[in-house]
């Protein structure tokens, strides 16, 4: 009898980070049942010919809660390999939705900052958790790993209260039924977004809990082996915040995000990957996602954040003659002595270089031609100071021109490696969110692409292993490694070739068509038995499964 799906002639990378053999995998229904030789045919059959068989990836941070309602194909994340997403990261989801409209409200303009412009509540076909579940059921490719998000079940229970105080006992207790019956129906875990942590948090219902609430929360996830996601990841440094006694309150898995090099505060993260070693020397399970990008931030002459503090630039930037004023040679001398001065110093946004400053877009067609360049280039070309290049550039296209700042955070490629390779961090992507920078889709292979392969910081076994069978691992997923009998979410790409498709160029359109570019080398993309992705296209297809009792062990 022909088996269903057979992938021959490949190379089987088989996430556990042992060395790769040849071998040809055969799939029947949902399940992978052979690995060897001479399996026989298939009603289908792919060749991996010069092809790397590996498990799905798995994205251990998303906001694709409504991404996925948008894009049912598991867009952009399936085309790169990704098979499994947590959603419901950081506190934040479109379920459940508070029956009172100003609560709803509250909600929905927190996912806007939170996650972007996009989200809108006319999409929303659900109230409860329970029907958000069933309605994506069925009609998404990937399997999803929804966390029970502390916002939207604050607001839910307390209504406008959930952003005016603490909760009294007997909502914590409707809460904690709540989170219970989200269990129950196949969250993997709690997560949250506590007081002190992100900016573009602030004032949020979860800000308001205080600590016991989000214990006592994320101890009802840990009776079902959930886990606890939390946002404010650099709070675990400081004792003061709460945030490490908090944490070593609550059992399971604990994974903060925004594991990142912060502008000037370089040291952090070693301390952060110190920190996290000693408590899982102790027992406590802790991980921090990390996106293995350099972070890059767009700006306009207006939000020239990198200059803020400058007691100049304070004094010049709200001006309603700005333009003369950068024009002034006597302010910009000024402008250079304090950034110069001010350099290193934590109260100032950590100062590069400018060559890490790009002219993304200039709107003139005559200096169109320095459009995608850096400052110290422009500065070369022009023969100008780096400073007045800079201020020129601005003021000839009449301050339309948009720049590109590499290095907000993850700066330093050296740290950033150490990061990747260390057995306390996970990759995620934080797709759905943040808009602006959206080209971090491609997390998972950028480890293959160019951190594995160009950057040589560790074998392809290693790096699939990274983004497979480690992460499985420490989610409990009943995935992540390929052997008989394991759910058959599979990848196939060209190990040369693979690559994410950054350019120096953000999008300035997300769109369908941006959202559904497939990157160079990724040949197929199975999930739970059915092929996904196809040499460069998506099937509607829907394999995807929603519930821990299906995904985890
Ligand atoms: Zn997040």
């Amino acid at each position: 009898m022909a088996h269903d799906l057979v992938i021959k002639n490949g190379t089987v990378i088989d996430g556990s980070g042992s060395p790769g053999f040849e071998a040809d995998v055969a799939i029947d229904g949902e399940k992978i049942t052979a690995i060897g030789k001479n399996l026989g045919s298939g009603k289908k059959e792919i060749d991996a010919k010069g092809h790397v068989v590996a498990p799905g990836f798995i994205d251990s941070h998303t906001h694709m809660d409504a991404f996925i309602v948008q894009y049912p194909n598991g867009n952009p994340v399936v085309n790169y390999g990704v098979t499994s997403i947590v959603i419901g990261d950081c506190g934040a989801s479109c379920a459940p939705v508070p029956a009172k409209p100003e609560p709803r409200k509250v909600l929905v303009e927190y996912l806007r900052r939170v996650l972007d412009k996009y989200v809108d509540d006319k999409d929303w076909k659900w109230n409860t958790y329970a029907e958000y579940l069933n309605y994506i059921e069925g009609h998404i490719a990937v399997n999803c790993l929804p966390l029970m998000p502390h916002t939207p079940v604050r607001l839910t229970v307390m209504g406008e209260a959930a952003y005016e105080r603490e909760a009294k006992p007997e909502e914590l207790d409707a809460m904690k039924k709540m989170v219970r019956e989200g269990m129950e129906l196949g969250a993997i875990g709690f997560s949250t977004s506590p007081r002190g942590g992100p900016a573009i948090h602030a004032g949020t219902p979860s800000t308001f809990a205080n600590h016991n609430e989000i214990v006592e929360l994320a101890n009802v996830a840990a009776e079902y082996n959930g886990c606890f996601q939390f946002n404010g990841f650099q709070m675990m440094l400081q004792p003061e915040s709460g945030v490490p006694d908090m944490l070593k309150r609550i059992r399971g898995l604990q994974i903060g995000n925004e594991f990142r090099q912060r502008p000037g505060q370089k040291a952090d993260a070693p301390k952060a990957i110190a920190y996290m070693e000693e408590a899982q020397k102790r027992g406590q399970q802790l991980f921090g996602v990390v996106i293995p990008y350099t972070h890059i931030r767009r700006f306009t002459i207006n939000d020239c954040f990198f200059l803020n503090g400058l007691p100049t630039w304070e004094a010049i930037k709200n001006s309603s003659d700005l333009s003369s004023k950068l024009g002034d040679k006597e302010i910009r001398k000024k402008l250079e002595q304090e950034r110069i001065a001010g350099a290193g110093k934590p109260e100032f946004p950590e100062w590069h270089s400018w060559d890490r400053m790009v002219f993304e877009h200039i709107e003139k067609p005559e200096l169109k031609k320095l459009e995608g360049k850096n400052v110290a280039e422009i500065a070369r070309l022009t023969e100008k100071a780096e400073v007045d290049a800079f201020f020129d550039t601005w003021l000839e296209d009449n301050l339309k021109s948009q720049c590109v700042y590499h290095g907000l955070a993850n700066a330093h490629q050296d740290i950033l490696a150490q990061m990747i390779q260390s057995e306390t961090s996970l990759i995620g992507t934080d797709v759905g969110a943040h808009l602006d920078r959206f080209f971090w889709h491609g997390a998972p292979v950028r480890v293959l692409g160019y951190w594995s392969r160009e950057k040589h910081l560790m074998s392809l076994e290693k790096a699939v292993h990274k983004v497979t069978g480690f992460p499985a691992e420490k989610l409990r997923l009943n995935r992540g490694l390929l052997r008989e009998g394991m759910p058959a979410d599979v990848t196939i790409f060209d190990a040369d070739k693979i690559a994410d498709l950054v350019s120096e160029k953000l999008p300035a359109v997300i769109d369908a068509q941006e959202v559904k570019r497939h990157p160079p080398g990724m040949k197929a993309v199975v999930v739970n038995g059915q092929t996904v992705v196809e040499d460069g296209s998506c099937n509607d297809v829907f394999p995807g499964k929603v519930r821990r009792q299906q995904l985890c062990v």
